[in-house]
């Protein structure tokens, strides 16, 4: 299982968040199918939802998307409290060649557009506030950038944020994946800041490390270089979506009895795809009869 690590340095005035996502962004890549760049991208989206997901309180689930005019259309990513990650492409067979660096051009399948982080609470106790939506436009569409770029506009934490995934041509596809958020809290001595700054420009790709079999707490190390730190929690995390048949037969039944008389009519039965995790509901004739006996 995937792990996540938060941690606390400087008198509590940096705050670290590291994970391996391995496990996580292979699941979502066999699932959705995505072709390499897609992957690499919604890989850095997942994690970087995890990571911010672990270090922000006060909310059941959050949200990050990627609005864009590139041609991926558009990422989601959600993760919960619980370490529970889900999210996917608009377009998952998107490709582009490499770049001259050899790397996956991530930043040309999204193009321009928003950054969104968006907060949800009050589900597990039946209430449903207004969700807390923050915004900024995509800077560098390479994603960890953006990521940090929202935390430093839009939550007043300067930030830095390293995400990556490692793919190969075969199955499992996704060698290694993870993430270490660093931010900087208010009162933070600069001299800690210019160190950080300067290991984390150091730092080797996050991605070989991990493949080597580098724990959440050995990223952070990475990050910190000599400066110490202290273990606040770990937790699992894992690809888990909170679809099911259930869900599956009351999305059908909300679209009404007329609707629901024509798929039996046409189809003895209806299929249903869940968008974040491609799992497939198929509802027979009979399923669609007792959601019509239900409704009249
Ligand atoms: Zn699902």
């Amino acid at each position: 299982m995937d792990r996540l690590v938060l941690a606390t340095a400087a008198d509590s005035t940096v705050r670290l968040i590291a994970a391996v996502t391995s496990e996580t962004v292979s699941e979502a890549v066999r699932r959705h199918g995505t072709s390499p760049t897609a992957s690499a991208a919604m890989g850095r989206m997942l994690t970087g939802a995890a990571l911010m997901g672990a270090s922000l309180k006060d909310f059941d689930r959050l949200t990050a998307k990627i609005e864009c005019t590139g041609p991926i259309g558009g990422i989601i990513a959600e993760a919960n409290d619980k370490g529970h990650v889900r999210g996917y492409v608009k377009t998952p067979d998107v490709e582009l060649p490499a770049k001259t660096n050899g790397k996956f051009d991530v930043s040309g399948i999204i193009g321009e557009g928003t950054f969104y982080i968006i907060r949800e609470s009050g589900f597990d106790i039946g209430l449903h506030r207004e969700p807390y939506v923050g915004s900024v436009p995509i800077v560098s569409g390479e994603i960890a950038e953006d990521f940090a770029f929202y935390l430093a506009k839009s939550e007043q934490i300067p930030s830095a944020v390293l995400l990556g995934v490692l793919l190969q041509n075969s199955e499992p596809f996704v060698t290694a994946a993870g993430g270490v958020m660093v931010q900087m809290m208010p009162g933070v001595n600069e001299h800690i800041v210019t160190m950080i700054e300067d290991t984390i420009a150091h730092v080797p790709h996050l991605t070989s490390v991990i493949k080597e079999g580098a724990t959440p707490e050995e990223l952070i190390r990475l990050a910190l270089g000599d400066i110490k730190f202290e273990i606040l929690e770990e937790r699992e995390v894992q690809f888990r979506c909170n679809c099911s048949m259930e869900r599956a037969l009351s999305m059908i039944a909300a679209l009404g009895s007329q609707e629901v008389q024509s798929m039996l009519d046409e189809d003895n039965g209806a299929v249903m795809t869940c968008g974040f995790c491609s799992e497939i509901y198929q509802l027979s004739g009979d399923d669609l009869r007792e959601i019509l006996a239900v409704e009249s």
